[in-house]
């Protein structure tokens, strides 16, 4: 395959620029032309998650401590994070895309790829989608929520094209922008490409590789032999265009299950548990360099019926004796913090059958594996070449680790679990979740001036009702930015 064939613009690429930070400034009129940032945690340690273009400029950056931030930018406004905002908001943005075209994958809390049909995949028709999608969004969303969108004959490239203009940026990439040599791409480090994280770009520059123009002129099985397999032919010809699917790896889960002694048969036990299997698997995972697509928890209890003993073990879930749900992970994951958080929105939705009956067998499995470098890292795809922000990524989840990993207190772990940050993970609107009173928590241990605002919310009782008022309240919120 080589740039004698015209390539179609098969896909279409949509990343919010600086979604948690825009979210705010869009419901906040009072921080919109100022720099921010969102942080989890507000003290001085704890790390921005995201920057308004006001304090990137600042160089402020995902990853960027607190205090850092504040001294590099002493006018910052440090905004706590919302994680069940920015759900809403998301669900918004995809009613918003869908307005115009269906949304065919969700890559993470604020990037989707629709597949464009063949009347769309006419450039000026393509780049006319485009312009239409943005204003659906800052109809339904609001003016704050800026995207850039990237239209390419492939996914790796169209992400690529959207980090190529940001903030509000539209970049089509056609057969003639990637060729010869890789065209307007030539000059682009090969790390920009989403998958090809630190180790690979250390491999490809050992043997001479810094940009994807280098990459272009390498043959096929070269780029083969330096992956070690067809990736890299892959690899070859994705970047010029052709859109070959994603390597599926054909491993297909790694699990581990634990049957609980007697003594650990309650809810603090069966979550212990449960944790420590995650953190067994998701080593497990990156020992032997997959990424994981979804996270399942199953859980069997011990039998109400004596005639019956342990009846459930093998099938937790399926005959509705037991607890068994799944998480997406995103586009293919492999840090702890990212399985932690949708690990803890699952133990959250089995907590009322754990509480009310004995539990016995827990089994946590992370499905659909991929190979680790046909993995994209999307909400920091942009960044990642930066080096400072890898090692801010390793502290996050060091922290996030390290937390739940070592710490005696249960309830401290379970708070960082189930009320972190999801990087790649869109938690599920429909299950409780307790964002909000660990929000409450920080707000008042930091003195936060913006959730008081938000009127605070009891955390007892997170029942269907209440979250469905909570959601409407925020949607209120976002309605009432609009006008
Ligand atoms: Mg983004």
């Amino acid at each position: 395959m080589t740039g004698h064939i015209a390539m179609a613009l098969n896909t279409l690429f949509l990343d919010l620029n600086s979604y948690f930070a825009s979210v705010e400034q869009q419901v906040q009129p009072s921080l919109r032309g100022v720099p921010v940032a969102v942080a989890p945690i507000t003290s001085d340690s704890g790390c921005c998650i995201a920057a308004s273009y006001e304090a990137k400029a600042h160089g402020v950056r995902t990853g960027t401590r607190v205090g850092e931030a504040r001294r590099l930018c002493p006018n910052i406004a440090i905004v706590d994070a919302r994680p069940r905002l920015y759900v809403v908001m998301h669900n918004r943005m995809l009613r918003a895309i869908d307005t115009c075209i269906p949304v065919d994958e969700v890559h993470s809390i604020d990037e989707v790829s629709c597949v464009l049909d063949r009347v769309q995949r006419e450039p000026a028709r393509a780049r006319e989608l485009a312009v239409r999608i943005k204003g659906a969004i800052r109809a339904m969303c609001g003016e704050c929520m800026r995207c850039s969108i990237g239209i390419a004959p492939n996914r790796p490239l169209a992400k690529l094209a959207t980090d190529m203009q940001k903030p509000d940026g539209l970049v089509v990439l056609r057969d003639e922008d990637l060729e010869p040599g890789g065209g307007v791409l030539a000059n682009l480090s090969a790390q920009e490409l989403a998958g090809i994280g630190p180790k690979m770009m250390k491999r490809l520059e050992y043997a001479g590789i810094r940009t994807i123009g280098d990459l272009h002129a390498r043959s096929a099985s070269e780029l083969r032999s330096l992956w070690g397999g067809v990736l890299g032919e892959k690899w070859y010809h994705w970047i010029r265009g052709a859109d070959l699917p994603e390597a599926k790896s054909k491993k297909g889960s790694i699990g581990h299950q634990h049957v609980l002694a007697p003594e650990v048969r309650s809810v603090e036990g069966a979550r212990a548990v449960a944790f420590r299997l995650l953190l067994k698997a998701s080593s497990r995972l990156r020992h032997e360099k997959h990424a994981a697509r979804k996270l399942s928890l199953a859980i069997s209890f011990t039998s109400t019926d004596p005639s019956r003993p342990a009846a459930a073990w093998g099938s937790a879930g399926k005959d509705g004796d037991g607890f068994s749900e799944s998480a997406a992970l995103g586009d293919g994951c492999t840090d702890g913090a990212t399985m932690l958080d949708a690990l803890g929105v699952l133990w959250e939705r089995a907590l009322p059958l754990v509480r009310t009956r004995t539990p016995l067998l827990v089994s946590v499995t992370l499905h659909e594996l991929v190979r680790e470098e046909s993995a994209t890292l999307p909400l920091f795809g942009g960044e990642r070449k930066d080096a400072s922000v890898s090692k801010a990524m390793d502290t996050i989840n060091q922290k996030f680790g390290a937390n739940t990993l070592y710490t005696a207190n249960v309830h401290d772990a379970r708070q960082h679990a189930s009320g972190g940050i999801a990087f790649r993970f869109v938690p599920n609107l429909g299950h409780a979740d307790s964002v909000q009173a660990r929000q409450r928590e920080t707000a008042s241990e930091a003195g936060s001036r913006h959730l008081a605002k938000q009127g605070a919310r009891s955390s007892s009782g997170q029942g269907a009702k209440e979250r469905a008022r909570s959601d409407a309240e925020l949607e209120a919120l976002i309605e009432a930015s609009l006008r």
